[in-house]
């Protein structure tokens, strides 16, 4: 770390350290942070307090995310559903608003992608970068927002980033060379403000967001929308919905309430929890 922070203030970019003091209390600035600071002049300063966050996640080190834009595309390469279910529970987590942006429409519509989502309660939005449709709706959502935009690899996050900003000039390829693997010790991130007022962070890949673990499996079934209007509602007050009897979330799953890959990212989540657990104890051991 090379130990500087870029204010942004109404007048100019300051170059800041931050106040001896974060270090010690563990709680250091973060991409994104509402922050004071002391101005020494030549654009130079220090932050001294950092005003309370929305969210925060550590793993890329980013705070007060609005909307976690989740891309997505049925052409290739193909978004596994499960990598999207992942991404909406950990914004979920952080009360941060998930919407699902599926690029590429101009090679596959992604009929069944774009369904899945609608029905179950989340924002969904068809793009093209190429042929620049639906790109108003996403500029619509994420105006005057901060949002971290993730997705797969080369399924088009900067080339979006440079369609509705043309100022935006990223090279398309260039972003997770600039803030990816290559920088095993600097970890960059940076927010960028687009014409439309939004803020965002562009972090290189789902990986990114590499929480390990990511909620109590008891807690995950409720970062699931779709499954909300069911909880409470099975036999076992303790239900984890995965083979109980009389169990509301596996009928609306039988009656098309749920959708299966949501149920399977559901189940994939909970086995990892559980796995996290047991691998915990063992070092405890
Ligand atoms: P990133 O890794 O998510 O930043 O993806 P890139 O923006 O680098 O795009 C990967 C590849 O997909 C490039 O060859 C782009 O030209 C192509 N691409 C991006 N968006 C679209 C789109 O909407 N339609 C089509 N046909 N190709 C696209
Ligand atoms: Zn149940």
């Amino acid at each position: 770390m090379s130990g500087f922070y870029y204010v942004k203030s109404a007048k100019a970019n300051i170059q800041c350290r931050a106040r001896g003091l974060f270090r010690l209390e563990k709680n250091v600035p973060l991409v994104g942070d509402y922050v004071e600071y002391s101005d020494a002049g030549n654009n130079e300063g220090v932050i001294t307090k950092i005003h309370p966050r929305r969210n925060k996640f550590v793993r890329p080190p980013l705070s007060n995310i609005d909307s976690m834009v989740i891309f997505a595309s049925a052409a290739i390469p193909i978004t596994d559903t499960y990598l999207i279910d992942r991404m909406i529970v950990i914004a979920e987590k952080s009360d941060c608003e998930p919407i699902i942006c599926i690029n590429k429409v101009d090679l596959n519509t992604a009929d069944d992608l774009y369904a899945i989502y609608c029905k179950s309660g989340y924002k969904a939005v068809r793009i093209s970068a190429l042929t620049g449709e639906g790109l108003d709706d996403l500029i619509n959502i994420i105006t005057k927002k901060t949002c971290a935009f993730t997705g797969n690899s080369g399924v088009g996050k900067s080339s979006v980033l440079n369609a509705i900003d043309p100022d935006f000039n990223i090279t398309v390829g260039d972003i997770s060379k600039k803030l990816g693997r290559g920088r095993h010790t600097t970890r960059h991130v940076e927010l960028f403000e687009l014409k439309c007022k939004a803020l965002v962070a562009d972090t290189p890949g789902f990986s990114a967001f590499d929480t390990g673990h990511i909620a109590k499996k008891e807690e995950l079934a409720s970062l699931f929308r779709d499954f909300i209007p069911f909880l409470g509602k099975c036999r076992f007050l303790d239900c984890m919905h995965i083979k109980e009897p009389d169990c509301a979330i596996r009928e609306a799953l039988d009656n098309g309430n749920i959708q299966r890959s949501r149920y399977d990212s559901y189940l994939r989540l909970y086995k990892q929890e559980q796995d996290f657990k047991e691998w915990e104890h063992k070092t405890d051991a």
